[in-house]
Formats: C-alpha cells, structure tokens, sequence
C-alpha cells in the first residue's frame, strides 16, 4: 500500500463517518398518507407523502412512488390535508404582537407589514425569539411613502418631491425593507422616483393609489397593487375621476363613503376600464384585493357607524369590488392574499380565512384562493424557491387541515397542525393570545 493510498482511505473513512453523523443528525420526518395540495393550482394527491429533513421538504408525491428514508420517524395523517403554510400580505401589527401569534396558530407561516416602522417588530422578534420558535416569517417594508397631509401620519414618511422620495426609498431599503409601498397622495413623479429604487434594488414595490391612475403607475413599472379600491379611479371618466380626486385631496376621510359609491356606479366594461386591462394583460402586476376589510352586509350594523340609509350603497358598492376582483385577475392581475389585520366578518386572527372565502364568492376555485394565499404569495415576496409550495427543496412551512379545502374553501378554518421550518407549533398556546 502506497503512501497515497493510505490517505485516501483515511479521507474515506472520514467522510463515511461525516455522513453517518449527518444522517444522525437530520433525521427525517415523514407525513404519511395526506391528501396533498401543493399551492400550484394541481389537483390534490390522494394517500401522498411529504418527506422532511431539517428545515426542508425534500420529497412529495404519492406514497406509492415516494419511500420512507430507513429511521424516518412518521406521522399518519390519514383523513387529512396539507397545504403549504399561508402567507399574510396585508398585516399591519400595530401595536398587537400577539396578533402575529394567533395567526400563526390559524395556519399563516409569513406575513408582510405593508407600512410601518421598524421599531413596531421589536416586540413580536423578543417573543418569537424568548419562545424558540421559527416563525411566522416577518417581510416588512418600513413606513408608508406618502405625500403631504398623509393619510396615516404616524405610519408614513412625507416626500414633497422626487429626490425625498427617491432618499426614503434607499433608507427603507437600507433598514431591511424587503418591500416599499406607495401611499395614495405621493406625485406621479416621486412614485415613479420609489419604484426605480425597487428596480434597482430588486425588491417589489406595492401601492394603495386611489389617488394615482392605477393605469399609469403599472404602466410605470409598479409590480403590486394593494386594495380593489385601487382600482376605482381608473374606472371613471377623467371628469368624474378628477372631482373624486379633488374631493379626497381636500379630505382624506371622503374616500370612506365616496369609494362605495363610485364604485356602486362603476362601469366595468367601459372605455376606461377596457385601457385598465389592456395594461393589466401587458404587465401582470400582483394585486391583493383586501376584499375582507371592504365587506359590507345588509341588515349588518354598519362598522364605520355610518348612517343607516347609505347600506344600500355600501352592499351593492362591496359586490361590484368582488366583481372587479375577478375580473382583473382574468384579465392578467395576479391574485394574492391580504387578511387586513382586523375585518368586520371575521375573528380575531381570521381575516385570511374570511378573504379566502370571499375570493371564493368572487368566482375563484378554492384551488386558486389556496394559490393566491401560497404559492403567488411567494412569487410576490420575490420568495418562490424558498416558500409557498410543497415541492422539493422548499422550505417546510405548512398547515395540516382536518377538512378538504379544495372542496370547501371554509374547511381553511379547520387547522389542525402548523409547521414552520420542519418544525410543529404550540397551536394552542397561541391560540389564546
Ligand atoms: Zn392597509
């Protein structure tokens, strides 16, 4: 035996050895006998499974083509479904940690805070850290960018021209952003200066217009549009558009009732709205309806405390929004999923459940509402070779369901486990916060 050799079977002893302490190390998890849906919009695998090695899933299929890794330790989910874990695009935290948690326990693995400072996370990273536990995973944009008399002060930076808004960009960006949002009273030319920031730093930049022609800004490059509203003044006229921009420039608060009505009137197969989809099919943006918090129902008592006699507009003003919902996504726009935080219709933690099922009303499969909520989520995130489906190399972030949502998008509401990075969660602690 030459010298050579003797070292070369030395190494190979040595990375035998490696190998046998990792496979120690990792060993797998298998979820056995789930139906399985995979966030793609496929049908679900009858009897699949999902096999998990650390943080990642490394096989799915059916279980008569995916074996069992030798010491695998294997849970029987026979009767239910898995789906990959939901993403919250629309989650303002405010001052409520908690809230982060609960959702987590309702199935919501990752969210994104669409404005708001980063001193507002602090809390909830202490607990998530004090509690050892993966997640939910936190994407934040840092406060919203908006023009002068700001819709909500204490959440947004003020731009009064291009280069401030240009600056507020970069240091967003600089502390982490992994998003930027346009707020509604922001010129033309400073959104235009934040969405060249995102190009460059290649991130999403999102907005809520109402103010801004939808039309003009995804034209510009603008990759995501937060709230159906958005989509209001480009609907009109361009007098008519003009005196519902005039009113809310003079008020902030005439877009409460004037948006349910402008859009109770809307025309969604006029001139305008026609120019609208023509950009929708070129550019394909993201669009996160936020259809949840807009719910309006008649003989509900009305949450803003409105008067009464305006119900009618309001009801029929919420089921054109549901009817432009699907519309625009049949048109280009690519659906994602925003809860909202806290919604008339739904309880505490809940608002993503309740927007699924509206999408659902809204003429969506419940296999597209599950899409729009995972694997779009992701694509929104700039995240899709990390999160949103159950495929091989992906995070293992998923929800383990004891009913078929696929069927009923409702059965959502029947989380019976939660994982976040190849590991379970305490539903029920969090359930109570
Ligand atoms: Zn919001």
């Amino acid at each position: 035996m030459t010298r050579f050799q003797t070292r070369s079977n030395l190494l190979a002893v040595v990375v035998a050895a490696l190998s046998a302490a990792g496979t120690a190390q990792t060993r797998a998890l298998v979820l056995d006998h789930v139906r399985i849906i995979d966030g793609s919009g496929a049908e679900p695998i009858e009897n699949g499974r999902v096999v998990i090695e650390g943080e990642r899933i490394v096989h799915v299929g059916s279980a008569a083509t995916v074996g069992v890794p030798a010491g695998a330790e294997t849970v029987d989910l026979s009767g239910r479904s898995v789906i990959p874990g939901l993403i919250d695009l629309h989650f303002h935290i405010e001052n409520d940690p908690k809230l982060a948690l609960r959702q987590l326990s309702n199935g919501i693995t990752a969210f994104r805070d669409p404005g708001q400072w980063d001193e507002k996370f602090q809390e909830l990273r202490r607990m998530i850290t004090a509690d050892g536990i993966p997640g939910p995973r936190i994407f934040t944009t840092g406060p919203h960018i908006d023009g002068e008399n700001p819709a909500y002060p204490a959440d947004s930076v003020v731009a009064r021209d291009a280069e401030e808004a240009r600056r507020h960009a970069e240091l967003s960006v600089a502390r982490g952003a992994s998003a930027l949002k346009i707020y509604f009273r922001l010129p033309f030319a400073s959104a235009r200066a934040v969405i060249d920031v995102c190009e460059a730093r290649r991130i999403p930049c999102t907005a809520h217009l109402e103010l801004l022609d939808a039309r003009e800004l995804i034209a510009a490059g603008l990759h995501g549009v937060e709230h159906v509203t958005s989509f209001g003044m480009s609907l009109l006229p361009r007098r008519e558009a003009e005196a519902y921009r005039q009113a809310v420039l003079t008020s902030n608060d005439a877009r409460r009732d004037g948006r349910y009505r402008l859009f109770a009137q809307a025309n969604l197969d006029g001139p305008q709205a026609q120019a609208l989809y023509a950009v929708l099919r070129e550019r394909k943006p993201f669009f996160d309806a936020t259809l949840a918090v807009f719910e309006r129902r008649a003989g509900a008592s009305h949450p803003d405390g409105a008067k009464p006699d305006l119900t009618p507009v309001f009801v029929s003003g919420f089921a054109r929004m549901k009817q432009l919902t699907r519309r625009v996504a049949q048109e280009g726009a690519r659906l994602v999923v925003g809860g909202h935080t806290e919604v008339p219709f739904a309880g505490r933690g809940e608002a993503p459940w309740r927007e699924m099922e509206l999408l659902v009303e809204s003429g969506f499969s419940p296999l597209e509402a599950i899409s729009a909520a995972t694997t779009t989520a992701a694509a929104f995130l700039y995240r899709s070779n990390e999160l949103g489906s159950l495929r091989a190399g992906l995070n293992a972030d998923l929800v383990v369901l004891r009913g078929q949502p696929d069927r009923d998008v409702s059965a959502i509401r029947t989380v019976d486990r939660v994982m976040v990075a190849g590991r379970w969660i305490d539903i029920t602690k969090y359930r109570r916060y």
